[in-house]
């Protein structure tokens, strides 16, 4: 069978661990599998290449950034090549561009094109292991690119469907997909499925086990995959299309968000075209811009109203400039912005047949005085933004109150 294998950041954390993950992939390979294996940077890497660019660029060329990026991989796929090899089993490392994956020139949140993984068969019919950089394309050009934080997830769940891999396997430092994240609420329980709709929904919610165009992905294209332990054999989540079984469950999970920044135009005109013209600007410097609430207006004379929006915080330097261009051509008094808030976000696609859902969720967050700031719902989602110093103890309340 041919295996896709992906290991993040903590699996591949220090050469301990890398030979450990080279010892699981040579006995699989023992059993008589063909595999690729994607690999993450090693742990607070890509963190720390962040801060180096920052420390000489602000708002450092996204360009640039895409290239440093990618070295942390690149060392990973080395290492793990190198261990292999020790090992006596053939191995050899290959870039994104390398493994044929194709991107479009959105820097630092590349979109895959294609993928023509030639090369990859010739190796691996040859009788080696290959091991591939995760998060990491280039453009038909040939400048590199990188796939969104998280992006290793999605080079693994795209190889495994451009391949027609027979498993797809994600290996993490957690033993699958919780109700919630173990590390914050310690009743959390593991799922032993989960569909595509609700992973999606729960990644897109901050719930960063699976980066949420990873999920997208596998939808699109069928991978069903498993979400598991590199630190033990524990049996993972398979991750696959909606049953019908999973509707008799409400709530799926709970998910937290710490990563979202508030910004909010005081005092906008309220006339038409207005709202276009802003989020024209935000979507044409892709920026991705999730809640968004317009206020009722006030004043009589020249109506005015608030708009607030969230936007991960990473691109909140980026937002602002966007509005503060806006000034003369929009008119609005001042713009604030607000880092301190969390998305609270609970999931399920029993939530469809099932009402009252969301009136359960706000009255355990008033039992627990945590005031709702913004609200949005989906068809499986419903998402409050909260005060961040009240959100660990709002998801585990919310938690409690759905799930045990
Ligand atoms: P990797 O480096 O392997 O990609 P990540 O750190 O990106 O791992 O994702 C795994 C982490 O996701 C876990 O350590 C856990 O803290 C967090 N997490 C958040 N929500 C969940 C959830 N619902 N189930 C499991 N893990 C979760
Ligand atoms: N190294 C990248 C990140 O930290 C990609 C990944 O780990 O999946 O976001
Ligand atoms: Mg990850």
């Amino acid at each position: 069978m041919l295996i896709v294998q992906k290991y993040g950041g903590t699996s591949v954390g220090n050469p301990e661990r890398i030979k450990n993950v080279a010892a699981r992939v040579a006995r699989f390979r023992q059993e008589g599998h063909q595999l690729v294996v994607v690999v993450s940077a090693m742990s607070g890497v890509t963190d720390s290449l962040i801060k180096l660019a920052k420390e000489i660029m602000p708002l450092p060329t996204e360009r640039e950034m895409d290239v440093l990026l990618a070295t942390g991989e690149q060392t990973t796929i080395a290492l793990t090549a190198m261990a292999l090899t020790a090992m006596g089993v053939p191995a050899v490392s290959m870039t994104g561009a390398q493994a044929g994956i194709v991107t479009d020139p959105v820097h630092t949140k590349a979109k895959i094109k294609n993928i023509t993984p030639k090369k990859v068969h010739a190796l691996l019919d040859a009788g080696n292991v290959v091991i591939v950089a995760g998060f990491q394309g280039e453009t038909p050009d040939g400048l590199i690119t990188t796939l969104g934080r998280g992006g290793s997830d999605l080079t693994a769940i795209a190889l495994a469907a451009a391949l027609k891999a027979d498993i797809c396997q994600i290996y993490t430092d957690v033993d699958g997909v919780y109700t919630t994240d173990p590390r914050i609420v310690p009743t959390a329980k593991k799922l032993d499925e989960i569909s595509y709709d609700e992973l999606l929904e729960l990644a897109s919610a901050g719930a960063k086990v699976m980066q949420s165009r990873s999920v997208e992905f596998a939808k699109k294209f069928k991978v069903i995959f498993e979400v598991r332990s590199s630190m033990n054999d524990n049996p993972g989540t398979i991750v696959k299309e909606e049953t019908k079984s999973m509707e008799d469950v409400v709530i799926r999970g709970v998910a937290l968000d710490k990563n979202q920044a508030k910004v909010t135009l005081v005092a906008v005109p309220d006339q038409p075209g207005v709202a276009a013209r802003i989020f024209k600007a935000l979507a044409d410097a892709t920026i991705n811009v999730d809640m968004i609430v317009q206020n009722v207006s006030h004043g009589t004379q020249t109506r005015t109203t608030d708009i607030s929006f969230t936007v991960d915080k990473p691109e909140l330097l980026k937002a602002r400039k966007v509005i503060e261009g806006l000034q003369a051509t929009v008119g609005y008094r001042e713009v604030l912005a607000d880092e301190k808030i969390g998305k609270l976000s609970i999931v399920g696609v029993g939530m469809r047949s099932h009402s009252g859902v969301a009136a359960k969720m706000f009255e355990t967050l008033a039992r627990e005085s945590v005031n709702i700031d913004m609200i949005s719902t989906s068809e499986i989602k419903v998402s409050v933004v909260i005060d961040l110093a009240k959100a660990e103890q709002a998801m585990r309340a919310v938690h409690t109150a759905f799930l045990g």
